[in-house]
């Protein structure tokens, strides 16, 4: 079976965000089928939704896996579970890991619990600028050039970390 590239997000905003994102990539290289190509700088991001939470930091991160994409999935869960997350009713909420795949090859995937590429992907810049440092190049189904989405996706204070 071939490998596909695949992008994943990482954020974090509880119990030392930086930490969480680095122990999270020494996770996912962990997985026994999966090889890290490119990990971008860390970001801070301001929270989406309730505002009474922490700044988050994020990451995108590129793979090669022949995991299937749910069963990427379902490590990556394992992951944030590992790393303390809650699932709450609140939508958006702070958070210790999340991980979202945010393409997985050149695939488009609409199940119930999995959709990429990610929903969000073209409205959120802690997503689209760490994607363009590692593949500026980059085509996403469906939606075209991420050169062509950075246009119309302002920082948002977005701001880089050293
Ligand atoms: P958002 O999806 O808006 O970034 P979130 O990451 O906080 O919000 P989670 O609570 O982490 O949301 O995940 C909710 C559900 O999203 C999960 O149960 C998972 O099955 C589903 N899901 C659908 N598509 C994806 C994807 N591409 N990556 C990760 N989870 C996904
Ligand atoms: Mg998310
Ligand atoms: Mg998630």
């Amino acid at each position: 079976m071939t490998k596909a590239l695949v992008y994943i997000g990482l954020g974090s905003n509880l119990s030392t965000p930086k930490a969480q994102i680095n122990t999270a990539r020494v996770a996912i290289n962990s997985l026994v089928g999966v090889c890290e190509q490119a990990f971008s700088s860390l970001y801070r991001s301001p929270p989406m939704g309730p505002q009474d939470q922490p700044d988050y930091v994020n990451a995108v991160m590129a793979i090669n896996t022949d995991l299937s994409a749910l069963a990427l999935l379902r490590c990556l869960q394992q992951i944030e579970l590992d790393h303390g997350r809650e699932r709450k009713d609140e939508r958006w909420g702070a958070r210790t890991l999340d991980l979202d795949i945010l393409l997985y090859g050149q695939q488009m995937i609409d199940q119930p619990d999995l959709c990429v590429p990610h929903y969000g992907l073209a409205k959120r810049a802690f997503v689209l600028y760490p994607l363009q440092e590692i593949a500026p190049k980059l085509v996403v189904p469906g939606l075209g050039r991420l050169s062509k989405l950075l246009v119309s996706c302002p920082l948002d204070g977005l701001e880089r970390l050293d």
